[in-house]
């Protein structure tokens, strides 16, 4: 019978529970456990697909084709392993197919409430999970308190007095905010966030205390006397280098002790040897390196969150530390910018805003010879701009920037024109990619043919294919069955890689995704 365990927020959001909860999964899988991990976010949207990224940071896509929260990034990165649709649930998702069953008549006459309806179906998410895996963890998204929490909370509650005392922790994450006038780190937040949670019903086994600064024996016995919460069951979670620390950090306090200890799972030793190797390697690197992203989300870290994770597992790979410079595409002076850039990554995006001056960051790393990656919109900018500057096809562009253009060389397929409903209708999921031989890709993936993850709805116009070949920009990676062009690369360059796919959504930290370790190699090549 599989074994639940709930992560629980207070105090304050971002204080990365999502990244407590995939250590937590590390861990019990690094001692042979099968685990899972499930995220529910008690907002109303049905996924997170049409979410703008400013406000919840990236979209992450499944393999399977769910556009989720960019938590579940950080569960396949801890875990080595896919998620899918089922990991990520919604509210919008919960009601959508209550709604439906009661519209097709199966409540046979019943009323729908919240109790029992909504909270049973929140379980029945949650035991299907709980049918595949030893353990499943269960990340609450939001803060305790929140309106919109308390469904799933409740359930949260329920399935311990369903399952058994012996198959369900809760842990509880929050802030101890520190008071620079008195010196202090306060515990009042927590004690708060602790009561308010058992008013619902919960009483927390374990407390991660999110601190800058080291916790005190009489501060952890302050916590515990105040929440009942045993003193070694009050773990600080100090902020730290790599958040690929943390699991190492939990290990230390022996949290997954103390959770196999309250769910009575016998298993194997910890192994942690690898992933302790890994941290090492991002902790000691021989090189550094400075990678500019000409990008639009700059202001905010989170819209690009896996490409940043992929880029440091690219680092970690050639030992080097890499560093990302994000450049404002909309008001930089590109020239001058990136005149001495090591390497530019132009990441993915819709709508034309900045759009030109990423169009510009391509020609400079073509022009310059400077290393070149390309993702997604980022393919689409340099094939428009070998359009328009190589090929001396004016005003090229992709349709979505100007639905008039002269030279579509950027387009919708008639299947994606059709589309009238925003929500999960872009290519999505995995696709399969044969790759050329004889080309970068084929040197970085040594295989013949390859899966990737997608997320667009332009394509690269096989009208004008044989006249990109002849300008040099080669297409070495193809979708076989609607022959549709998702690598190309540019001849007569160190490294010039452009995709349609994301490949940052396969990056794992002891598994760096091919194409981020070659660019970096190529990047710590230039000695610009
Ligand atoms: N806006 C482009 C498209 O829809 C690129 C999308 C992306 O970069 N993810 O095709």
């Amino acid at each position: 019978m599989a074994k639940y365990i709930f992560v629980t927020g207070g105090v304050a959001s971002s204080l990365g529970k999502g990244i407590a909860a995939a250590s937590i999964g590390c861990l019990m899988k690094s001692r042979g456990l099968k685990v899972t991990l499930l995220k529910f976010d008690p907002y109303l949207n049905v996924d997170a697909g049409t979410m703008n990224p400013y406000q919840h940071g990236e979209v992450y896509v499944t393999g399977d084709g769910a556009e989720t929260d960019l938590d579940l990034g950080h569960y396949e990165r801890f875990l080595h392993a896919d998620m899918s649709r089922q990991n990520n649930v919604t509210t919008g998702q919960i009601y959508e197919s209550i709604i439906s069953a009661e519209r097709e008549g199966r409540y046979l006459g019943q009323t729908i409430q919240v109790i029992p309806h909504v909270t049973t179906e929140i379980k029945s998410r949650m035991t299907a999970l709980g049918a595949q895996a030893d353990i499943v963890v269960i990340e609450i998204g939001g803060t305790v308190g929140d309106i919109e929490g308390l469904p799933f909370l409740e359930a949260a509650r329920q399935l311990r007095l369903e399952v058994g005392k012996d198959n369900v922790v809760y842990v509880h994450v929050t802030l101890l905010p520190y008071v620079k006038a008195s010196e202090e780190l306060k515990t009042k937040p927590t004690q708060h966030s602790v009561n308010k949670l058992r008013e619902i019903g919960i009483d927390p086994d374990i407390i991660i205390a999110r601190t800058e600064r080291r916790l005190t024996e009489e501060l952890k016995a302050k916590i515990s006397l105040f929440t009942s919460v045993p003193r070694e069951a009050v773990i600080e979670a100090l902020d730290v280098e790599t958040i690929y620390e943390v699991p190492l950090l939990f290990a230390r306090q022996g949290v997954d002790e103390q959770i196999l200890m309250l769910l009575r799972s016998r298993c194997k030793q910890r192994d942690m040897d690898q992933w302790s190797r890994m941290v090492d390697a991002a902790k000691n690197p021989d090189h550094e390196l400075t990678i500019h992203v000409a990008g639009k989300y700059t202001e905010l870290k989170d819209a690009y969150k896996s490409i940043w994770e992929a880029l440091a597992h690219g680092g970690i790979a050639n030992r080097s530390k890499v560093r990302i410079q994000y450049i404002d595409t909309e008001n930089a002076d590109l020239e001058r910018e990136l005149a001495s850039a090591r390497a530019i990554l132009v990441p993915g995006g819709f709508g034309d805003r900045g759009i030109e001056g990423k169009i510009e960051a391509s020609r400079i790393a073509r022009l310059r010879k400077i290393p070149y990656f390309g993702i997604c919109l980022g393919m689409q900018t340099a094939t428009i701009e070998v359009a328009r500057n190589v090929l001396k096809l004016k005003g090229a562009n992709s349709t979505e920037f100007n639905a008039k253009t002269r030279y579509p060389v950027i387009d919708l397929l008639p299947e994606q024109r059709k589309v009238r409903q925003m929500g999960a209708t872009m290519r999505l999921g995995n696709y399969p990619c044969k790759i050329k031989r004889s080309s970068l890709a084929a040197e970085a993936y040594k295989a013949g043919q390859v899966l990737e993850r997608h997320r667009h709805r332009y394509e690269l116009n096989n009208r004008y294919r044989d006249d990109f070949e002849k300008a040099g920009l080669k297409i070495t990676g193809i979708y076989p069955k609607k022959n549709l062009a998702e690598i190309v690369e540019l001849k007569n360059h160190p490294w010039f890689v452009a995709v349609q796919f994301h490949p940052e959504l396969r990056s794992r930290p002891l598994e760096p995704h091919p194409l981020f370790r070659d660019f970096v190699k190529a990047a710590l090549a230039n000695k610009n």
